[in-house]
């Protein structure tokens, strides 16, 4: 075996350690017991990956390559400490320096190899290319909008969907004919063009309560994109990564549209999340009634069940350890304490079962939604900290609420329901919550971490 043949050897073993590495990641992360396992494994295959292309023999001049290094490495350090509240954007700048990569690999493929380009490759080309280039700018402004640089709100004009879809028919046919002809170059930078202006127009009807949606599913785009540019660099590995993150991508979209009781069409086309001024102004008048810490903590060392429904206000203020305080105090008092899980509570898929474990609360402590709402009848006390659409009962009754037929948890069967929450501001869907005024409901005033930490303080627990 000559020194070449034994490189691409040591190489395609390499690669296929990594693939299994990969696909072991996706199969422990499924569980947060195995979770960090699935974290190892992701990272080590992606180093070995890297590795591997770096033995690779095409490669004559490493001080690219070395400059590429410590540039990712500058920008990558910063972003992987960001607040997990964070996360949701911070993922979508991901997808967005991905899909770039994938669009410029594109790029320079075609136009290296015109006009003789096998009818497959140009096919696959172009997916990559157009998938690439819409996903580099939709998720910029996914990116954008969460962070609130750009506004939230859905932007919609009449005829909208056809212009998008014509778009994409313009982009699709120009292909096409570059598949016939891969001669011919002038339309190239078209469908690139078209590809970029897709992402904007398709992102900005969509509000800001579904932008964690549209991520997960640009994340799929940005799979099929990596492995479309599998095919075209001849790479099963990036063929394997990008089809399990295609795949992956799209099954969470799924999810978490489900969990919405809302349609792929409806987040996509349905300019859902728009601020719904009205509701909001309305709510001031009703009234509501509120306790103190003192008074909570009376009636939780009452009561013999207590749900605690986490939500991102919890995230927000960091209260997890608090939280944890709380569970101790209760529990040692002899109270069953379990918590109410979401799917969709906070910012992302997991958020709350992410925090949660932080604080190290045992994990049969958590209840999935479904498992959980036929106890809150036997509730006595219904915690609520820092949720607020997810326990909306509108969903429930109010046929004109935009989160009517989204499953909630039923905080509202339980005998009392306490809700810690700043002040009267609305969720993420900015809608009015009629929990609140509730006879049964008793607002706790206050930052998610500072009002639990006194509680705790009148329980005589903490540290
Ligand atoms: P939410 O409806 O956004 O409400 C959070 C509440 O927390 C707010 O009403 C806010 O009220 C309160 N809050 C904020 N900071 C706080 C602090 N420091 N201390 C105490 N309270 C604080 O949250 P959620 O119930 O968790 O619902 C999640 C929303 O995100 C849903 O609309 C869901 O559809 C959407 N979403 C989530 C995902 C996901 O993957 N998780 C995906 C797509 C969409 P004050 O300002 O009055 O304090």
């Amino acid at each position: 075996m000559n020194e070449f043949a034994g490189n691409q050897h040591i190489i395609e073993v390499i690669y296929l350690v990594a693939s299994a590495l990969f696909i072991l990641s996706l199969k422990w992360m499924s569980s947060p017991t195995t979770a960090r396992h699935g974290v190892w494994a992701g990272e080590i295959g992606m180093v070995l990956a890297i590795a591997g292309t770096l033995l690779h023999h095409g490669i004559v001049d490493y001080t690219w390559i070395a400059i590429a290094l410590v540039l990712g490495t500058i920008i990558g350090v910063p972003l992987g400490m960001v607040q997990m509240t964070a996360v949701p954007q911070r993922t979508a700048l991901s997808h967005a320096f991905g899909a770039f990569c994938v669009t410029l690999v594109g790029t320079a493929e075609f136009y290296l190899r015109t006009p003789n380009v096998p009818k497959f490759m140009m096919s696959v080309l172009s997916i990559e290319v157009i998938l690439g280039a819409l996903t580099f700018n939709g998720s910029l402004m996914a990116a954008g909008k969460l962070q609130e640089v750009l506004p939230q709100r859905p932007i919609t004009y009449k005829g909208q969907n056809v212009v998008n879809l014509t778009l994409l028919a313009i982009a699709i046919g120009l292909a096409v004919y570059l598949v016939l002809n891969p001669g011919a170059k002038q339309f190239f930078p078209i469908i690139l063009g078209i590809g970029l202006a897709a992402g904007v127009m398709m992102v900005i009807p969509i509000g800001g309560a579904d932008m964690p949606t549209v991520i997960s599913l640009l994340n799929s785009y940005a799979g099929l994109s990596a492995a479309a540019m599998g095919f075209v660099l001849n790479s099963k590995l990036l063929i394997i990564a990008g089809a399990l993150d295609g795949s992956s991508g799209f099954i969470l979209s799924v999810i978490m549209s489900k969990a919405m009781n809302r349609s792929f069409a409806n987040v996509v086309f349905g300019a859902f999340g728009q601020v719904q001024t009205s509701a909001v102004a309305g709510e001031e008048a009703k009234p509501v009634k509120s306790a103190t810490a003192e008074e909570a903590a009376a009636i939780l060392s009452a009561a013999n069940k207590v749900v605690i429904v986490p939500g991102y206000g919890m995230a927000v203020a960091q209260a997890q350890h608090k939280v944890r305080e709380l569970f101790d105090a209760l529990s040692k008092r002899g109270v069953d304490v379990r918590f109410a899980i979401h799917p969709v509570a906070g910012r992302m898929p997991g958020h709350m079962n992410v925090l949660l474990a932080e604080a190290d609360i045992p994990y049969d402590r958590l209840i999935d939604m479904e498992d959980v709402n036929g106890d809150f009848p036997q509730t006595d006390v219904a915690l609520v900290i820092g949720a607020n659409d997810v326990t909306n009962p509108a969903a429930r009754t109010d046929k004109s609420s935009p989160i009517y037929g989204m499953p909630i948890l039923d905080v509202d069967k339980a005998h009392t329901v306490m809700v810690i929450k700043r002040g009267m501001s609305p969720g993420f869907a900015g809608i009015d919550n009629p929990l609140y005024h509730l006879d049964k409901t008793l607002m706790l005033f206050g930052d998610a971490k500072g009002f639990v930490g006194n509680i705790v303080r009148e329980l005589g627990g903490g540290h």
